[in-house]
C-alpha cells in the first residue's frame, strides 16, 4: 500500500512540475534565460565573486560565483580545470 501512495505522489508532483514548466516555458526562453546569461556576462566581466562549491558525486568540483551564482570554473578528477 505504501508503495502505491508513493507512487501516486510521484505522479502528482511529476504532473504538477510538468504544468509549471509549460506555463513557464515561453517566458524562461524569452526573458528569464537572457536576462541571467546578461547577468552573469556582466558580472564575469567584473571578476565574478568565488562563492559556493559543490562536488557532484564522480569527482567534479564546481566552483559558483557568490554574487551572480554563475559557474566560475569545474575541477575534474583528473587535475583538469575548465573555465566556462
Ligand atoms: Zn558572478
Amino acid at each position: 500500500m505504501s508503495r502505491e501512495i508513493w507512487r501516486k505522489r510521484r505522479d502528482i508532483d511529476q504532473a504538477r512540475r510538468e504544468k509549471m514548466q509549460d506555463v513557464m516555458r515561453e517566458y524562461d526562453n524569452d526573458v528569464y534565460r537572457p536576462a541571467i546569461e546578461a547577468l552573469v556576462a556582466t558580472c564575469k566581466a567584473a571578476g565574478h565573486s568565488a562563492g559556493s562549491t559543490h562536488d557532484n558525486g564522480l569527482g567534479w568540483v564546481f566552483v559558483h560565483c557568490s554574487a551572480c551564482h554563475g559557474l566560475i570554473s569545474k575541477h575534474g578528477p583528473d587535475g583538469q580545470t575548465v573555465t566556462p
